[in-house]
This record gives C-alpha cells, sequence and structure tokens, in this order.
C-alpha cells in the first residue's frame, strides 16, 4: 500500500547528506572529543566546525552555541537555568510541554507564571506581554512556530517589549527552525532553542543559542564540557549530523544566494503550495476549517466559516503544516482510519498521542473540546509530491463520510 508520511512536525527523516556526514563518527572516527590524542582531536575538531555552522545558522559567535539532546533539555535550561524564587515568568498557552510542565515546575518554586492566550488565529499579541510585564519579570518566553498549527509568532517585537522591560528573552524555534530564517540578532533573544530531528537531523540532539553574558545555570553537572554550559561526553556524531541538517536548511532558506540557493528557496514555495492545494482540497468537505489561519471562504464550498474569526489577514504560517477541524468526528478515529489507508498524520501532539484531553492549543485558541478533538494536523516532509496529495485528497473525504456515517459524536452522544 502506498504511505504518505504527513506528520513532519512530529519528526523528520535523516536527509542522506547527514547521514553520511555521521557515518565516520560512528565507527571511524569515535574519540571522545576531550581526550588529548588524536582520535579525541578528531572529534574535538568535528564538534568545533560543527558549532562554527551552528553559529552561522543562528547568526551569533561560536562561544554562544551549546549543544544538548534536543528542544526539551533545551527548554527546560532556559527556564530552570534562568528562573529563581520571586521572579515571574512570561509565557504563552500554545506553548509546547517542554516549557509548559517546566512553568508549572517553577511555579510550584516560588515562580509567578503568567500565561499569556493566543488570540483566536493562533497570535500570540504583543501588547498582551507587554501588559503583563512587571518589574520582576525575569524572563518571557515565546516560541517561534507553534507545532500543532504552524502560526508564527510577531518575536521581533516581542522582544523588543522584554529587553525594555529588563527580561531576558528565550524563543523555542524548534518548529521555526529550517522552515524560516532564524537570526538571533533581528530576533533579540537571550536564547533560543532548536532540535534536530524536526529538521531532517538526528533525534537526541539539539542546541542552545545562549547570548554572551547570560547568566544561565547548567542543567547537568559534572565535566567541564560545552565551556562548562552543559556536562556530558559530546555526542560527536549527533552533533555532526545536526550541523549538516542546518547547513542542508540554510541553503535551503537562502533564495537569492546563487543558482543552487535559488533553487532550493523555490522547495519550500513548492512546499507551501502543496499545502495549500491539500488544505483547499479537504476544505471542499462540508463541515471542515482551518485552525490559526484567516483564509476567504472557498468559492462555493460549502464547509468553512470563518465569521467567527476576528482577524482578517492572513496570518503567517510555515510552509509545511496545516490544521484542520472536521465537525462531526472524533480526530483519533480518523487518525487511525487515515493510517489503515497509509497516511501519517496526528491530532494535536504527537507528545500526548495515547491521551484523548483535546489540544491545549486549540482549546487556548477558542475552540470548543468536540471542535478541539475532531482537528487533525497534515505536516509535510520537504519530499512531499502532487501525487502524496492527490492520494490525501482521495482518502481523507471518503474516510470522513465513513466515520461521519457511523459516528457518537454525529449522534450527539459524545462529550
Ligand atoms: N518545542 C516544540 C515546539 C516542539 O514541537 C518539540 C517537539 O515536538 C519540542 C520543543 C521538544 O523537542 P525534542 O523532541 O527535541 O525534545
Amino acid at each position: 500500500m502506498k504511505r504518505v508520511y504527513m506528520d513532519a512536525n512530529a519528526t523528520t527523516p535523516l536527509l542522506p547528506e547527514v547521514m553520511e556526514a555521521m557515518r565516520p563518527y560512528w565507527i571511524d572516527h569515535f574519540g571522545n572529543a576531550s581526550s588529548i590524542h588524536l582520535d579525541g582531536q578528531l572529534a574535538h575538531t568535528a564538534v568545533d566546525s560543527s558549532r562554527a555552522t551552528l553559529a552561522e545558522f543562528f547568526n551569533c559567535h561560536d562561544a554562544e552555541v551549546v549543544f544538548n539532546s534536543g528542544g526539551t533539555e533545551g527548554d527546560n535550561t532556559a527556564l530552570f537555568g534562568l528562573l529563581r524564587p520571586g521572579d515571574h515568568l512570561i509565557t504563552t498557552a500554545i506553548e509546547h510541554s517542554a516549557i509548559l510542565a517546566a512553568a508549572e515546575r517553577m511555579g510550584q518554586r516560588g515562580v509567578e507564571v503568567t500565561y499569556v492566550a493566543p488570540q483566536p488565529s493562533g497570535l500570540i499579541d504583543p501588547a498582551e506581554i507587554e501588559r503583563t510585564l512587571r518589574p520582576e519579570t525575569r524572563l518571557v518566553s515565546v516560541m517561534l512556530a507553534n507545532n500543532e498549527t504552524g502560526v508564527l509568532q510577531p518575536i521581533e517585537e516581542i522582544g523588543k517589549i522584554a529587553r525594555a522591560g529588563g527580561a531576558f528573552f528565550h524563543i523555542d524555534a524548534v518548529q521555526g527552525a529550517g522552515k524560516v530564517l532564524i537570526d538571533v540578532r533581528r530576533f533579540g533573544c537571550h536564547m533560543l532553542t532548536i532540535s534536530a530531528h524536526k529538521m531532517y537531523g538526528p533525534k537526541g540532539v539539539g542546541a542552545n543559542f545562549v547570548r554572551r553574558g547570560t547568566p544561565v545555570e547548567s542543567l547537568l553537572v559534572g565535566g567541564g564540557h560545552e565551556r562548562r554550559r552543559r556536562a556530558g561526553t559530546e555526542n560527536v556524531p549527533g552533533i555532526v549530523g545536526l550541523a549538516k541538517a542546518a547547513e542542508l536548511a540554510m541553503r535551503g532558506l537562502e533564495d537569492e544566494t546563487g543558482a543552487e540557493g535559488a533553487r532550493e528557496g523555490e522547495e519550500l514555495a513548492r512546499l507551501a503550495r502543496l499545502r495549500d492545494r491539500l488544505e483547499a482540497g479537504i476544505l471542499q468537505i462540508p463541515g471542515t476549517g482551518v485552525n490559526g489561519a484567516h483564509f476567504p471562504q472557498i468559492p462555493g464550498a460549502p464547509g468553512p466559516d470563518f465569521r467567527t474569526w476576528e482577524s482578517t489577514n492572513p496570518v503567517p504560517r510555515v510552509a509545511n503544516t496545516t490544521n484542520i477541524w472536521f465537525d462531526n468526528l472524533e480526530g483519533e478515529a480518523l487518525v487511525i482510519a487515515l493510517d489503515l489507508k497509509g497516511v501519517a498524520v496526528s491530532g494535536g501532539s504527537a507528545c500526548h498521542s495515547g491521551a484523548t484531553d483535546p489540544s491545549h492549543v486549540l482549546l487556548a485558541m477558542g475552540l470548543d473540546k468536540l471542535r478541539a478533538r475532531s482537528s487533525l494536523r497534515f505536516s509535510l516532509l520537504r519530499t512531499a509530491t502532487e501525487a502524496d496529495v492527490d492520494y490525501v485528497l482521495q482518502v481523507v473525504p471518503e474516510a470522513v463520510e465513513r466515520l461521519r456515517a457511523i459516528s457518537p459524536v454525529a449522534a450527539g452522544t459524545a462529550g
């Protein structure tokens, strides 16, 4: 059976070039980057040059790059490393659980936490951040792109507000990295988190940008690795893989630099067109709509009703993501039905798979529980094809029709 993977926001496969770059560091150049012999030096050199690549990716100094185990560690480090009892933290209600659970723990330890709610469009209003700032606000942490809706947040404006208020600013850029250009100077942040496996690199490795002089305490203590900011023997193959993924992502995002860059930049535009075609096709099904965007009514389509949306402007989103509600069915049932037809998508956040709780992101955007539970995220790989979209557009309407015919939600018996 044909399989179409449309769950790139959960994780991505390695690009072949990434695999090739990592290969020598498992067996041939296996040394410990802290050892002084040749084997260690080879590993150390690889970590150094990976750091230089990441510095370019972030637009920062090499010394401001800290390698770690991925997005969860990076997010945890920002909160646990910067906050102390008595401090105030501002974050948002739509963050990933790597931030929300860390915020909850800090809340139990004497940090006051404000969760700013998004607008129904999924956007965080910078004015709301400004309104909640206080003299004790030590940290503002806002994501670059939401993992469920793909909505890009106005982080430059938020950064200005945080700095003017004397607070540190952390960005969870896990879902933005590789999809939009990262530039920590322009973003005006003190810390930023990325994860390799969301950008065609290996799982279990990531990096923090930590602006020079930011007094973040290390999460892990032990050896003096990463300039005492993150103890533990370096994951050399993983770091090399992250750097290769970052290098390829940078090339993909540079539109105007040379023939190859231009071709790659067009790749993302192609992806956005594919996503838009997928979205428009699904919206032909009655009783459907997009979460996290304003779209004009599609002429002749019976379903989408955007009258409840306060925004009349399109909301910026990453190119690969759409999140769609389907009235009168359970999203989980649709995920399973599509999986049986070879299509991998997810309802809500993958980290909550198995749980039937509706997505906290969609609830925060004002969806009721039924509609939040009926929502699915389609997140396309960069290698997605027209044929993939054709196939999904063939199986989704069939599955929806079948499920609605038997759905207890449709019959009004499920709360
Ligand atoms: N932040 C966001 C926005 C994410 O989407 C994820 C993963 O889904 C994470 C953090 C956690 O990253 P990792 O899986 O590398 O721990």
